[in-house]
């Protein structure tokens, strides 16, 4: 029996529709035999279970102002060319872009011709996106002849010469750190980021004994190793080297690098945002598009990422301003399956709450603790998108790191009833097969983020004028 529900608009393209819909997996009669083995995904549904996690959005009590009226969505992608050199396929290199724009939802386009015009916008944010080199597999750089330590460099320059609205990547690090474990705050607070290791492998350092308090090193430039006294640069904190390969295709490594700058993109526009003009800060709604969470190698940033969110958070609570909206909107991975398989047993306008249990047993998500900073929710939304949501805690861990502890309880998210309400106005366009701020800019009037600081101004002026505040 298919269990996935006809999305509610023809506009809406599920992806996976087509692979999981009314066909089977595969004619194969081998593996439809084995497979015959396996319980179908359905089959572990308990609405009981499903029942006692669905709260009705009206019953979380949470403050519903200020409503938002901006949103901030930042979207990247990777590209491995081949052939970097003429006749040399195997040579290649890594190119990354990061889209990024600014929302007015007040402004629908169809109302206004003011706005930059949807294809005018495309090419604005090419000129404003974040772009970036790193060299792939089969290249020799002059000065690092090895060809991860060429990596590691590019990397370094990546982070060094590209700035988010005055803030270069570096300087954000830094930030994210001081909200990092113990030792990270101590090293931040010197302006020193402190390494887990060397990544030369021949040195003492690369596998330090236990108890090793790490290598600090400057933020803002390259250093040597005490020991080997090879190369360091500060990014080497993400270790994104390791998933390096000089001689294969690096997709994995390029993932890395774009998830950890989009990351850091989104809080260095929330951090000059709240220096330009913390009024309006409560009214805007930071999307990303993907899980609140940093995988792989660089995961142990996912800490200084929630502690800086939860920072900025604090001092906007101190200035008697409600904390502006932080959200992950995820489009694939099993969660998103399971939710459109159970879609039946939650109501439009619920939630439902994730807790530790239904995470391992039914979801099967492992390694939250390590990464992610944002805790998954279900959400039925009024139009009836299935949304699957990541939004950091208040205070405290996403995760308990600690095995009994369930972080789940809601008062812990008090800014879950503005998300959903935003969700719900953001409708569809969530998603649309496009990146989400390029749908999102064929709505509303959309500012290349290139853009957003004096488009803020002009926002600000207008506030303080008594105009053009809600
Ligand atoms: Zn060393």
């Amino acid at each position: 029996m298919p269990y996935i529900a006809q999305g509610p608009g023809s506009s809406i393209r599920y992806e996976l529709a087509s692979r999981l819909g009314h066909l089977p997996t595969t004619t194969n009669p081998q593996i439809r035999e084995r497979l015959a083995r396996y319980r179908k995904p359905e089959d572990s549904f308990d609405p009981a279970l499903i029942a006692e996690r669905v709260v009705p959005v009206d019953a979380l009590e949470q403050s519903p102002t200020p409503r938002i009226r901006y949103v901030v969505a930042v979207d990247g992608s990777g590209h491995e060319y081949e052939e970097a050199f003429d006749r040399y396929p195997s040579t290649r290199v890594l190119y990354m872009q990061i889209a990024g724009v600014f929302i007015d939802l007040n402004d629908m386009l169809d109302q206004s011709d003011r706005f930059v015009d949807p294809a005018r916008l495309a090419d604005a944010m090419e000129a404003s996106v974040v772009s970036g080199f790193l060299p792939g597999s089969y290249l020799e750089h002059e000065v690092y002849q090895d060809p991860t330590e060429a990596f590691r460099a590019e990397l370094f320059y990546l982070f060094s010469s590209t700035e988010v609205q005055q803030r270069t990547l570096l300087q954000l690090l830094l930030e994210v750190q001081k909200h990092g474990q113990p030792a990270d705050r101590e090293a931040a607070a010197r302006g020193e980021i402190l390494l887990s290791k060397c990544p030369n492998r021949d040195c003492v350092l690369n596998r330090p004994n236990r108890g090793f308090g790490g290598i600090p090193v400057p933020a803002q430039e390259a250093t040597f190793c005490p020991e080997c006294s090879k190369s360091l640069w500060p990014t080497d904190i993400l270790r994104i080297y390791e998933a390096f390969k000089p001689d294969a295709p690096n997709k994995e490594a390029l993932g890395r690098c774009h998830q950890v700058i989009e990351h850091l993109i989104l809080l260095g526009v929330a951090l000059s945002f709240e220096q330009l003009s913390p009024r309006l800060l409560p009214q805007t709604a930071f999307l990303y598009d993907g899980d609140l969470a940093i995988f792989g190698e660089p995961a142990p940033l996912h800490t200084g990422l929630l502690g800086t969110w939860q920072a900025l958070w604090s001092r906007c609570l101190s200035r008697g301003h409600q904390p502006p909206v932080v959200v992950g909107v995820a489009k694939r991975g099993y969660p998103v399956e399971h939710l459109r398989g159970i879609r039946r047993f939650i109501p439009r306008r619920h939630l439902m709450r994730l807790d530790d249990f239904y995470m391992r047993e039914l979801l099967r998500v492992s390694s939250l603790t390590e990464t992610y900073f944002g805790r998954k929710f279900f959400y039925h939304a009024a139009d009836g998108q299935l949304l699957v949501l990541t939004v950091p805690p208040v205070n405290g861990e996403a995760y308990s790191k600690k095995d009994k502890n369930d972080l789940s309880e809601l008062h812990r998210f008090p800014t879950l009833a503005r998300t959903f309400e935003v969700c719900d106005r953001l409708g569809s366009r969530l998603y649309d097969d496009a990146l989400i701020p390029v749908a999102l800019a064929h709505n509303w009037a959309a500012y290349p983020l290139a853009n957003a600081e004096r488009v803020l101004r002009v926002l600000t002026e207008q506030t303080i004028k008594g105009k053009g505040n809600n």
